[in-house]
């Protein structure tokens, strides 16, 4: 194996110990996790709303709060579950009376406000379909995503109306409704979403939704292409409990803080929909992204449980300890990081910063749920994404000169064994897996081969089964008959002390084929010169050999998706000076 742990980690104890990963993997079944929820209670149908919200809006747990919400001036808004049930079933009642029908597709371009947990949760109930966008998207790419679904309704706030959608409006027969939340000047063709639901009966009865009717339409980042609209049904909520509590050691009696963005998929299944369904109380931040913003968050709201990205660490550990140690964390007891590659050395930073490791853990828009992540209890493995989660069959398939993997006559072949390396595949049968690429049938169907589903991710294994992310498919540089996984390089670099951030890519050469080079951002306290040039192209030599990068430039400004990735795609066009290609979900400085 070429990477090693670089830390046991003995600091595991704050998570809960849910008892052997083998026994926990072997007594699981879907059925049974099915059993936990309850289902709508007279049509015996299943709704993700009712598990989420109503489930918890009875006797006195319908006083517990579901949600707290910090604006943007630090004011903090408590939403009980009897609350939230009201204001859902409000919702419902505003879309009915709209004449929205089952099915229909649903907008919300919101930041995080209760408006978007309102409008989210009361769409399920109404059997409606849920499109979450970026609020940071352009006129242009909300636009083709409201063509793509087909969206009937949007909610917004008015400042994004006027400057996204208006001019764009005409052009979208499909939308026959506009919801404006908060303060702003009416605009001609929409509806004040506070008159509306004031006037809207505070009762309910929720769609009967079955376990296979369409509930969430979510985009992809975006990261190596242009967005793919994934479809997933009310049966995801299974997953999204299960996975919740194997993946991210949630409990009823949590604060659970997730920092994803609500246009992404991570942001619905569990910045709204996993923590609701345990019952748990959501803390949800208005604020931009600021370590001490950040800090002050997880001390002041005694979070318990926390899941972030990658970038976000990164950008904590840029600042050094010290901050950290500044504010009372002691309430913490669980990190979860998700999106791209985790660094080891942030994992390490973390034991130190937090007291306790970041688990990392892997899945995408279309799994709709958590699939490997390091495993509550247990060792975590820096660098590492984990085990498959109890319920998921993962396996590697050998691949062909294009990089994914080999199907020969409908034939794929499982690398056996540790030490294996391959196109990371899934056995498709969780609930929350996608059921369609919206209007691309024949790529869905291409994701597909021998009862395999193909994710386009490459990944090895080591002898205990912990997965290591080697890289996407179409990432992956060859270089002088080397396989280079950009991550390895990346991490390889992160290890040295003024290095904050890395994107690494190829770029063609005509005797190695491609060439790595590294675009790299400096830890604070560090100027980019010629010197930490040399001496950083000297380190990842000693690390890497072979495969080290041979270019390195200084890019204190790496692009990134709005989910929080390095766009390297984009890194490597504009070396290249290629088109740029589909840039809606770049996140804009
Ligand atoms: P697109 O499919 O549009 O190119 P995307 O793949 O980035 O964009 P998402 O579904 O948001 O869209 O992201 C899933 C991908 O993110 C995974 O396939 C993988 O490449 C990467 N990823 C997610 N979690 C991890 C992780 N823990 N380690 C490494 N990579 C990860
Ligand atoms: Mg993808």
């Amino acid at each position: 194996m070429r990477w090693e742990p670089i830390v046991k980690s003995e600091n595991t104890r704050k998570a809960s110990n849910l008892g052997d990963y083998e026994r926990a993997r072997r007594e699981f079944t879907w059925e049974q996790a099915r059993s936990a929820l309850s289902g709508l209670p007279r049509t015996r149908g299943l709704n993700i709303a009712y598990e989420a919200v109503d489930r918890h809006a009875f006797g006195e747990s319908a006083r517990a709060c579901a949600l707290r919400w910090i604006d943007k001036h630090d004011e903090v808004t408590r939403i009980s579950y009897g609350e939230l049930r009201e204001l859902t079933n409000r919702f419902a009642n505003v879309l009915h009376d709209l004449g929205i029908t089952g099915g229909e597709r649903v907008y919300t371009l919101l930041g995080r406000i209760p408006a978007l947990y309102v409008s989210v949760l009361g769409t399920l109930k109404a059997g409606g379909v849920v499109a979450p966008l970026f609020s940071a998207f352009g006129p242009e790419p909300v636009a083709e995503r409201l063509r793509i679904g087909e969206g009937a309704v949007l909610v917004t706030t008015p400042r994004l109306y006027r400057n996204k959608i208006s001019q764009v409006r005409a052009g979208l027969p499909h939308l026959r409704h506009v919801l404006l939340v908060g303060e702003g000047e009416a605009q001609p063709g929409t509806v004040r979403l506070e008159d509306a639901l004031a006037h809207a009966s505070p009762t309910y009865e929720i769609a009967a939704t079955a376990p296979e009717d369409a509930a969430l339409l979510h985009f992809t980042s975006g990261t190596t292409g242009s967005p793919k609209g994934a479809v997933h049904v009310h049966d995801a909520v299974v997953a999204h409990h299960a996975t919740a509590y194997y993946g991210l050691d949630l409990r009823p009696d949590d604060v659970f803080w997730c920092t994803a963005d609500p246009g992404w998929v991570t942001g619905t299944s569990y910045g709204i929909v996993a923590p609701l369904t345990h019952g748990a109380t959501l803390v949800s931040d208005e604020g931009e992204f600021d370590a001490r913003r950040w800090y002050r968050v997880l001390s002041e709201q005694r979070v318990t449980v926390w899941y972030t990205a990658p970038t976000a660490l990164r950008m904590l550990m840029r600042h050094g300890s010290e901050p950290a140690s500044r504010y009372d964390l002691s309430a913490l007891r669980y990190v979860a990081s998700v999106g791209e590659p985790l660094n080891p050395e942030v994992v390490v930073w973390a034991q130190d910063a937090l007291g306790m490791p970041v688990h990392d853990n892997w899945w995408q828009t279309e799994t709709g749920a958590i699939m490997i992540s390091n495993f509550p209890g247990e060792e975590v493995r820096p660098g590492s994404m984990g085990r498959p989660l109890p319920g998921i069959e993962a396996g590697l398939l050998e691949r062909g000169d294009d990089g994914r993997a080999r199907v020969d006559q409908g034939r794929v072949r499982e690398m056996p064994g540790a030490d294996a390396e391959g196109e990371l595949a899934l056995r498709p049968g969780w609930p929350s897996m996608f059921r369609g690429y919206l209007h691309d049938d024949a790529r869905y169907a291409a994701s597909f081969a021998d009862g395999w589903y193909l994710t386009g991710d490459i990944a090895a294994r080591d002898a205990d089964g912990y997965y290591w992310f080697v890289g996407r498919a179409d990432d992956v540089i060859k270089s002088a008959g080397h396989l280079v996984g950009p991550f390895e390089v990346e991490s390889a670099l992160m290890e040295h002390p003024a290095v904050a951030e890395v994107g690494v890519i190829g770029k063609p050469d005509p005797v190695a084929g491609e060439r790595v080079k590294a675009f790299v951002s400096l830890r604070s306290g560090h100027q980019p010169s010629e010197e930490l040039r040399g001496e950083l192209l000297a380190f990842s030599r000693r690390r890497l050999g072979a495969v080290a990068p041979k270019e390195l430039a200084f890019d204190d400004d790496l692009p990134h998706t709005r989910s929080g990735k390095v766009m390297r795609r984009l890194l490597r066009s504009r070396e290249l000076g290629l088109p740029e290609g589909d840039l809606s979900t770049l996140e804009r400085t």
